[in-house]
């Protein structure tokens, strides 16, 4: 019998080989904000991705009607365990006959155990985000990491947004077997984040260099639509909310029907600045329309726009449903033009010629109708050739599989985190930021 157990195990072995050298396999945690959400991830050589695993869940700030730290941390305590176990169930299986290597690990399933393909590394939020959320995350990620003595990347949560369509792209390839196609999109691109922590755009050179080009000043263009929701819902549209995701629940009401749009795009910057008045008698002031000459548009700011509708809406208490959903629709429409003439205002640098797509991600780029209004104002204003990239809702918001995804991309170029690693509540992705950007901060090491 001997020889032929040989024989058996002999192509297995290089099958084993064959597997390590031609994909990447990482478990990733995300606990920045409020969602706890695990992922396990494939990378293959041809840059192509599978996702073994991806859930999430959310904790339930209603009662504060906006996301509270201590209630987002009690959440991620409570329920990472869950995820990371169900997690490990879903490692691919290891080839049989091949148990035996240092890469397998036993998984309980029933009253035997399954091996599966340990992990290569375990990826994990840095930072930005709430300390204790982080932290969470952060301990959980090293105890796996020393148990199954694997390292441990911990990774920038806005660099992962910024890098989502890269991920779509290599989930995209693995689906359609189409063999080896280069990720898209390539470097250099744009990207406007804009989440309930951030209203940015982004110059991407690399996977290190990410310029940011404008901020808000003052709110996050997430925040100030979730402020505004809950002015402008009907009570009993608000109190069905299931999560405190009132921007989802206002597009909803605004449109109804996503064939409804009757935008016209501005076709010139003096347009785009000139205030609408409704036939209800109210109009809203595009946000920085009196910035000083030769104002660059390195700022987004949103606060006038709440206020605005605070006043609206208490100038008018019993509104009746079509008025408040014409505010709705206004308030988008005038966000979203400011989101646009961001873009603009940054197109018209020469540093920026060789830029062919604009990404927009975080929770806010779900929205359709912001979809329909950058496509008509791109078109609108020479820029029909730009390539618009929108990740799926599910990658848009908060969530694992964007960290794996970035994870693997930080590997590949040679990182690796030390065990010293800590939460970092703010953590830059241009190198010119104070802490240096990614790579500036403490706690990497490369390998050679
Ligand atoms: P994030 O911080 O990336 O998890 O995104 C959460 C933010 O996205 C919240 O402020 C949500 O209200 C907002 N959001 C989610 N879906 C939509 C939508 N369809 N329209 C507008 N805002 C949205
Ligand atoms: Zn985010």
């Amino acid at each position: 019998m001997r020889p032929i157990c040989l024989l058996i195990r002999r192509p297995v072995v290089l099958f084993r080989h064959t597997v390590q050298r031609r994909s990447l396999l990482t478990l990733a945690i995300e606990t920045s904000c409020d969602d706890t959400s695990v992922a396990v991830l494939e990378k293959r050589q041809n840059s192509s991705a599978i996702l073994h695993y991806h859930s999430k869940v959310t904790s339930d700030n209603r009662s504060w009607e906006g996301v509270h730290p201590l209630l987002s941390h009690v959440s991620h305590q409570k329920n990472l365990g869950k995820l990371v176990n169900d997690a490990v169930s879903a490692l691919p299986v290891v080839p049989s006959g091949n148990e035996q290597s240092g890469n397998c690990l036993p998984v309980a399933d029933g009253s035997h155990a399954i091996f599966r393909q340990k992990p290569d590394f375990i990826t994990v939020t840095r930072g930005p985000g709430m300390r204790a959320s982080l932290i969470t995350g952060i301990d959980t990620a090293k105890g796996l990491g020393i148990a199954w003595q694997i390292p441990v990347l911990g990774v920038n949560h806005m660099q992962a947004h910024a890098l989502t369509p890269r991920l779509v792209s290599a989930l995209e390839t693995e689906a359609s077997s189409s063999g080896t196609q280069p990720l898209q999109p390539e470097f250099p691109f744009l990207s406007l984040l804009v989440s309930g922590g951030h209203t940015m755009l982004v110059h991407s050179k690399s996977l290190f260099d990410h310029k940011i080009l404008a901020t808000t000043s003052d709110l996050a263009l997430g925040v100030v639509i979730d402020k505004c929701a809950r002015e402008i819902l009907p009570t009993a549209i608000l109190e069905s909310a299931s999560d405190v995701m009132y921007g989802r629940v206002l597009e909803a009401f605004a449109y109804p029907e996503t064939s409804e749009y009757d935008y016209l795009p501005p076709l010139t910057r003096k347009e785009e600045l000139t205030q609408k008045e409704t036939s209800y008698g109210w109009a809203f002031r595009p946000p920085l329309s009196q910035a000083p000459e030769g104002f660059r548009g390195s700022e987004f700011s949103y606060s006038g726009i709440g206020s605005t509708v605070k006043r609206i809406m208490e100038d008018n208490p019993d509104m009746a449903v079509a008025e408040r959903r014409a505010v709705a629709r206004e308030l988008m429409r005038v966000s979203f033009e400011h989101l646009a003439s961001r873009v603009f205002l940054a197109l018209e640098n020469p540093d920026l010629k060789d830029v062919k797509s604009l990404v927009v991600s975080g929770g806010v780029a779900s929205n359709q109708f912001l979809r329909y209004l950058l496509r008509s104002v791109l078109d609108a204003r020479g820029y029909a050739e730009m390539k618009l990239m929108f990740p799926p809702p599910a990658l848009c918001t908060d969530n694992a599989a964007m960290i794996a995804w970035t994870g693997m991309e930080m590997w590949e170029a040679g990182y690796r985190s030390n065990l010293e690693m800590m939460a970092l509540k703010k953590w830059s992705i241009d190198p010119n930021g104070e802490d240096g950007g990614i790579l500036g901060v403490d706690g990497w090491s490369k390998i050679a």
